[in-house]
């Protein structure tokens, strides 16, 4: 597949919908960098919203992949095929991503707990050492937490528990919502009801 020719494809079309990337990007429930990288050639639409992305666009799928126009129908099935493979891909690459997560935040804590301890032992001795220790270990569990909830908020969607929304939210509301494990309380921009949205690794 030409990705190049594909996010040349696309940025065409939508700009005969009339649409802007932002206008796209939120129609399709995710984020306008997402279809500003299918558009550059640097990513290709996930499987899970291309039927989505082809019906606003006015295409087929065959159509999509090949980044054009095209009149035969027997390729549909061949489609459906790279579809599924797709799926398959997408949910690989996001599982990858949450287990970077759980590995990073052991990570740090652990190595923030070490240096901040370390930091509490010196102090009565080396109060600056002790104070820099203390500073440089709180820095790494907050950094540790942050790239982490990044990863978290880049792999796959957030399930709505009222209406089954799937959807991308923005990074501050994952960053500052009530938590446990990647279950956050976030509220859903389809039904505009707070409460507690699943991971989910496809849409
Ligand atoms: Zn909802």
């Amino acid at each position: 597949m030409d990705q190049e020719k594909i996010g040349k494809f696309i940025a065409s079309l939508r700009k005969e919908k009339g649409f802007t990337q932002a206008v796209l990007a939120e129609k399709l429930g995710i984020t306008d960098r997402a279809v500003s990288k299918w558009e550059n050639g640097r990513s290709l639409p996930d499987a899970s919203i291309m039927l989505e992305l082809c019906g606003l666009l006015d295409i087929n799928v065959n159509e999509l992949l090949s980044g054009e126009r095209i009149a035969m129908e027997n390729y549909e099935q061949i489609a459906e095929q790279t579809i599924v493979e797709m799926k398959k891909q997408e949910e690989h690459k996001n599982k990858k991503l949450l287990t970077a997560e759980s590995v990073i935040v052991a990570i740090s804590a652990v190595s923030s707990f070490v240096i901040i301890l370390a930091g509490l032992l010196l102090a009565p001795y080396r109060p600056t050492v002790g104070v820099i220790l203390c500073y440089a270990g709180t820095a790494l569990a907050l950094c540790g937490t942050i790239y982490a909830t990044t990863l978290e908020h880049d792999a796959g969607y957030y399930e709505c528990p009222n209406c089954g929304n799937r959807y991308v939210p923005a990074m501050s509301e994952v960053i500052f919502a009530v938590h446990y494990g990647s279950t956050r309380k976030l509220r859903c921009p389809c039904c505009g009801k707070k409460g507690y949205n699943k991971k989910v690794l496809t849409k």
